[in-house]
């Protein structure tokens, strides 16, 4: 079911370039996403709560981009280019003060992203548009933290974002038609693709995805198999690029658990209901790869 103004138009809207782009979160999703726009010739400003995470961000913003020098796919003059477009601060204030788009990619909890959106609301240009990079939450109670429910829109941005291609727009129930084409034209100017869904519980990606992760945790939980035989059954017999527990560890844990309680709870049906075993996971702060231990340990 479509929104109040149903199909999108073809009338494509390009962003201006060099605009003031604002990213809240400076995790693992955050950073990507500020890669990403400044390399493209915005101004980011990346803010978070914590200034470990902000500095962070720039270490692994200025190491990815040494890769992508390293690998012939940027000149080492980009580099330096795009490290001066990006600034980081703890004052939301500062920050989207002068925003033409907010892109917020901050912890998946609904409580937390709608304090954000009513501060963004009343700190934010009132035509500056406000994207979440929620994987699950609904863009339709996110917006309504808002009075310009019409420019609220998800940004679902895959990791590694300067390396994955989709971008899964989310259409909230009152997102206009207008700002979802000036997105979409947005995602193409940054050399990637937008695809769009309706505002459902996980979208597509995740309604599809987290169920195959959850049920590789069962197996391990029931002794189907051991961690590494799981992940190797499903990246030689399914060409996955990846095993789903080893993903599961870089996606974070925490999240995982998070989306499968979204469609446990959005379709009321137990095939969603997540695993014992993640729930003590995350309990217990094993949480993949940004702990340093889910299923595999990291240094
Ligand atoms: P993360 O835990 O790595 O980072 C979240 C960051 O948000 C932390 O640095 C934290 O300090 C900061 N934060 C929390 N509350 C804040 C606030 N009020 N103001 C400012 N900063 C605040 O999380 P992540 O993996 O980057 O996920 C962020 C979002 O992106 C989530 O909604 C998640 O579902 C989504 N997402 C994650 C992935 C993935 O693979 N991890 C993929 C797609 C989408």
């Amino acid at each position: 079911m479509r929104g109040p103004e149903g199909s999108i138009g073809s009338r494509f809207q390009v962003m201006p370039k060099n605009k003031r782009v604002a990213v809240i979160g400076a995790g693992t999703m955050g950073n990507g996403i500020a890669h990403v726009f400044a390399s493209c010739g915005h101004e980011v400003f990346i803010v978070d709560l914590s200034r470990d995470a902000l500095d962070r961000a720039l270490g692994s913003i200025e190491k990815n981009l040494d890769r992508q020098v390293k690998k012939g796919i940027h000149r080492p003059e980009h580099k330096k280019q795009t490290l001066s477009r990006l600034k980081i601060s703890e004052n939301l204030k500062e920050a989207v003060s002068e925003a033409s788009l907010v892109i917020e990619a901050v912890s998946e909890k609904i409580s937390v992203k709608a304090d954000i959106f009513e501060q963004l609301d009343r700190l934010s240009p009132p035509d500056c548009i406000l994207a979440s990079n929620t994987s699950s939450l609904s863009i339709t109670e996110i917006a309504s933290h808002t009075r310009r429910k019409d420019k609220v829109i998800g940004m679902h941005f895959m990791n590694p974002v300067p390396v994955m291609k989709l971008v899964e727009v989310i259409r909230g129930y009152f997102t206009a038609n207008k700002v979802v084409e000036e997105i979409f034209s947005l995602i193409k100017v940054l050399n990637k693709t937008p695809v769009l869904s309706e505002d459902y519980p996980g979208f597509v990606a995740n309604r599809i995805l987290m169920p195959m992760i959850n049920e590789a945790i069962y197996a391990l939980h029931e002794g189907v198999a051991k961690v590494e035989d799981i992940d190797e059954i499903m990246r030689l017999g399914m060409a996955h690029p990846m095993g789903p527990l080893q993903l599961a560890d870089f996606i974070g844990l925490d999240i995982c658990l998070s989306i499968l309680k979204v469609l446990h709870e959005g379709f009321g049906q137990s095939k969603y209901a997540p695993c014992p075993l993640l729930v003590n996971m995350v309990k217990g702060g094993a949480l993949g790869r940004k702990t340093g231990r889910g299923f595999y340990t990291y240094d």
